[in-house]
């Protein structure tokens, strides 16, 4: 027997996280051409857009915005830049802009600035004459990117010969819509981070284990929070035979966790906790669950960013927080509570590279393309994998 061993890659989307990282606290777009010295390979643009100065686009953006009208809903997720969020007509995380998508239905386009699998969601969800268009090609995830739908399907060929059927596959929302289809044909579901605890336990009412997909540090922070041994969960390894583990561990297994991280979340550590405890006595520490255990654990509270904005939005006067999650998002958190300190638990600036690839002259790209009558990057999800993707998004939207 030939076994297949593929050779480990890096994402380029996590090489990338660091091109933008900096010391200084200002995270202000420069022209394209300024930004693309950093070395990053994003879609190319016609020349013209290339030069153009921020007050340049933000007019021209403007402009087109007005002239489009209605026939246009903006999506924003929270990690975009300033300079792009101010044209969202909705913001949210990943899960509120796919039921936004879903709920939009008298808008001809929508354009979702975020990344690619978000905007892959919306497709599946929106209406069939509804067009979607990522403004960024480029703008993946770099998560997302380390399950390969040809590894999924290796692996669960492997769990269903040993496990014999009594396992059900989740899907973290940031997936490609192919890992959703999988789930959605194998009596699995798709999570998010808010409701990541429900879906375990629907799972385990129906087979004795869960492989979760792909965020392994969000897979073990839930088991954790039901109640389930780390000794009990296995680490999933794509680039080695069986994972990396015999049959006999596989079998023991209760939660087989998928090798993925977030590149922006697995940047937050329990020294920059204990710093943030030195600096500022009543500091409250709130973290994603995309970061690794040891931080969640050292946290007073964690949650999505949906969550995360919700506590400090509601906390009083005079509040402090240390926060573990993008960047950018903690940034505006602070610009609109000028009346709490609020600052990011990473003293290096460094946002969410692929988040970043939507630069505002794409914006003024794809606005000005659709005034003329020309839908450029569109998302499409071919109609099977959409019908099986959206078989596991509705068992997600039934249960929460
Ligand atoms: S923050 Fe992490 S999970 Fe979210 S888009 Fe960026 S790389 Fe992907």
């Amino acid at each position: 027997m030939v076994i297949k061993v593929r050779e480990a890659t890096i994402p380029i989307t996590e090489i990338e996280q660091s091109a933008f990282c900096q010391t200084d606290e200002e995270l202000k777009s420069k022209p394209l051409e300024e930004e693309l010295e950093a070395g990053v390979q994003w879609q190319k643009l016609p020349i013209s857009y290339l030069k153009m100065s921020p007050e340049e686009l933000d007019t021209r953006i403007f402009e087109a915005r007005q002239q489009i009208g209605e026939r246009l809903v903006v999506l924003g997720h929270h990690y975009q830049r300033n300079e792009i969020i101010k044209y969202a007509d909705f913001r949210g995380d990943s899960f509120k802009l796919s039921q936004l998508a879903a709920s939009k239905r008298d808008a001809e386009y929508i354009v979702f600035c975020g990344v690619h699998f978000m905007a892959e969601t919306a497709d599946i969800l929106s209406g069939p004459d509804q067009k979607v268009v990522l403004p960024n090609l480029t703008a993946g995830c770099s998560m997302a990117d380390m399950a390969q739908i040809d590894d999924v399907m290796d692996c669960w060929d492997d769990l269903q010969n040993v496990m014999g059927g009594d396992v059900t596959p989740i899907t973290y929302m940031n997936s490609a819509a192919s890992i959703k289809a999988l789930c959605g044909r194998n009596e699995g579901i798709v999570c998010t981070s808010s409701n990541a605890p429900a879906t375990f336990k629907w799972a385990f009412e129906r087979t004795g284990k869960v492989l979760f997909l792909p965020d392994q540090h969000l897979g073990r922070n839930t088991g954790s929070r039901l109640g389930i041994d780390t000794a009990d969960m296995l680490l999933w390894n794509p680039f080695k035979p069986m994972g990396g583990h015999t049959e006999d561990e596989v079998r023991a297994a209760k939660v087989i966790l998928w090798q993925g991280h977030c590149s922006v979340h697995t940047r937050f550590s329990v020294d920059q906790i204990e710093q943030a405890r030195s600096n500022h006595p009543d500091v409250q520490v709130v973290v994603h669950p995309e970061c690794f255990k040891e931080v969640v654990d050292a946290a007073d509270l964690n949650g999505s960013t949906e969550y995360i904005l919700k506590v400090i939005n509601e906390s009083p006067p005079g509040s402090v927080w240390a926060v573990g999650t993008e960047v950018s998002l903690v940034n505006r958190i602070a610009q609109e509570n000028p009346d709490k300190t609020i600052f990011c638990l990473d003293s290096v600036v460094c946002p969410c590279s692929t988040m970043y690839r939507i630069h505002p002259a794409y914006l003024s790209w794809v606005f000005d393309a659709l005034n003329a009558g020309v839908v450029v990057n569109q998302i499409s999800v071919d109609p099977t994998t959409a019908e099986e993707a959206r078989v596991a998004l509705n068992r997600m939207l039934n249960i929460v």
